[in-house]
């Protein structure tokens, strides 16, 4: 058959197409062979072509959508692929959980089926994620000791009595502690057909096993390392999307920001309210990168940051980084019932966070440091921040610990302060230092930008702490700050934490979370 001749045909060939279930064959698509119609390769293409356009890796903003309702929902086999698995994958964890509860019944020695589960705890998007799995669940990376024989080297009394050499014993029990092995690593029904490993071949094997282990370990943090290096990571994206599609975000545009630390997104907001608040018509979205490195060096904002000191230790990586998007939500929060300009929280899912964008038409507010401000506007801007700085120790209690003309945006003829999930509480052990920095990165850019009434760094610290220190020079100031802290520390250790001596008011924070 000729497709061309048919479709060239007029006349009866027209009414005949009408017909044609296929619909008219397009003449201008046939120059393609057959060997590239079954080219696997160019179905990769294609399949990656179509992913590109649902979720490029860093979008200029001009370029089109990010993540839409529209594109995401049908145009990612991906993606589709994605969330259809994690349904799968949850269904099958229940049934396990159901097999498991019937085969261990009111038995007091369970089995666990914990290894076999598809959802690793913490991957988990459900309520029980926020319990810490490392105190509560069986550790599914560590394999159970197996029991062994008592010290004494046997058991049993008499003529049944079975040493620790005993070759029989000794192989059976080398069978089972196969199951101890990973479980992707086949092991085959050794018990069942009882099979009496020697001690010789089951260290080989065991050698193996976890040598295995540690390369399929590899290769899944290689994975995840370079995918977060460009964007965002699969289960980012996938974070994303479910805000879309749950209408809390209508359209994602584009990154406005990369940094070392996140990757900041602009977006429209969607329709459905959040708690009876409207979203914001344009919002920002702080994405916390999950590549650990960086975040390395800032432990010592959060370990002894006692809101949460009790959590720290104990948690994984994952955590660690949620909680700094959860700590930049919390002091958000107080900044914004204090009234200081700042992104107002539309939502926290795990190291995402949504605010309310500071800008518009999708164009960020411009930091203070790219502003060129007339004196006038210089002025008022010193004075608000002097002003937010106090509003920020007194009535927040929080120093910002980051404060600079980079993290302030010239919005409506206002400074607003964004940038806070590093922002302790005065009376952390270096909280007092962070403010001298934060002071002495104010003072300098607006004695820099010609603003005459300006403090120096050492009046501007006294001004927003309401502390007098007399030094007048950089080291003594520095050291009798450092001397403070010690006190303070030392005076917590003895009357605990709400007889700190220099908090605002020797309250406990007005807006505790
Ligand atoms: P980082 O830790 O990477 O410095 P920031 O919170 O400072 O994170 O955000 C990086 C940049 O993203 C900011 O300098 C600012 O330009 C932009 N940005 C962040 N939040 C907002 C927001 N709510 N509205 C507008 N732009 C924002
Ligand atoms: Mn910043």
């Amino acid at each position: 058959m000729d497709p061309v001749g048919i479709a060239a045909g007029a006349g009866p060939g027209a009414a005949w197409q009408g017909k044609c279930p296929w619909g008219a064959p397009n003449t201008t698509s046939m120059s393609c062979s057959l060997a590239d119609v079954m080219s696997e390769q160019l179905a990769k293409e294609l399949q990656l072509e179509e992913e590109n356009a649902a979720f490029p890796e860093v979008v200029a903003v001009a370029e089109g959508p990010f993540i839409t309702g529209e594109n995401s929902d049908t145009s990612s086999d991906l993606m589709l692929a994605q969330m259809l698995q994690m349904e799968f994958d949850r269904e099958y964890d229940a049934q396990l959980r159901r097999e498991e509860k019937k085969i261990n019944g009111d038995s007091k020695v369970s089995i666990s089926f914990e290894n076999y589960r598809k959802v690793h705890p913490y991957d988990s998007d459900s309520s029980e994620d926020e319990v810490d799995w490392q105190d509560t669940r069986h550790d599914p990376y560590r394999a159970d000791k197996p029991t062994t024989t008592p010290r004494r080297g046997f058991i049993g009394k008499g003529k049944d009595i079975t040493t620790k050499h005993d070759e029989v014993v000794c192989g059976r029990k080398n069978t089972a502690r196969m199951e101890n092995f990973a479980p992707e690593f086949q092991v085959g029904d050794g018990i069942g057909m009882d099979l009496k490993l020697s001690n010789q071949v089951f260290n080989a094997l065991k050698q193996h096993a976890y040598s295995e282990e540690r390369r399929s370990a590899r290769l899944h943090e290689k994975k995840e390392h370079s995918t977060a290096e460009k964007a965002v990571d699969p289960k980012t994206r996938l974070l994303l999307y479910k805000m879309v599609n749950a209408g809390t975000l209508e359209t994602i545009t584009g990154c406005i920001s990369t940094g070392k630390e996140s990757v900041v997104f602009h977006a429209y907001g969607g329709t459905s309210a959040i708690e009876d608040k409207v979203i914001p018509a344009e919002c920002a979205i702080k994405v916390f990168k999950t590549t650990l490195n960086e975040f390395k060096n800032r432990d010592k904002y959060i370990k002894d940051d006692y809101r949460f000191k009790d959590r720290f230790s104990k948690l994984n990586p994952r955590k660690i980084i949620r909680m700094w998007a959860e700590k930049e939500m919390h002091n958000l929060t107080r900044m914004q019932h204090a009234g200081i300009p700042c992104p107002e929280v539309v939502i926290l899912k795990k190291h995402v966070l949504v605010m309310s964008f500071i800008g518009q038409d999708q164009v960020p507010a411009p930091k203070l440091k790219d502003v060129t401000l007339s004196s006038e506007d210089m002025k008022n801007a010193y004075y608000q921040v002097l002003n937010m700085m106090q509003q920020l120790y007194k009535e927040c209690n929080l120093v910002h610990a980051d404060l600079s003309e980079y993290n302030m945006l010239w919005h409506d003829g206002k400074v607003w302060l964004i940038d806070v999930s590093q922002s302790v509480e005065p009376t952390h052990p270096h909280g007092l230092e962070f403010l001298f920095r934060d002071c002495k990165n104010v003072s300098q850019f607006f004695q820099k930008g010609g603003v005459a009434e300006a403090l120096n760094e050492r009046e501007l610290f006294n001004a927003v702490s309401g502390l007098n220190i007399t030094a007048d020079n950089e080291v003594d100031f520095q050291e009798e700050i450092e001397a403070l802290e010690k006190r303070n520390e030392d005076h917590v250790q003895n009357h605990g934490k709400k007889q700190s001596m220099f908090s605002s008011n020797g309250d406990p924070p007005i807006y505790d979370e």
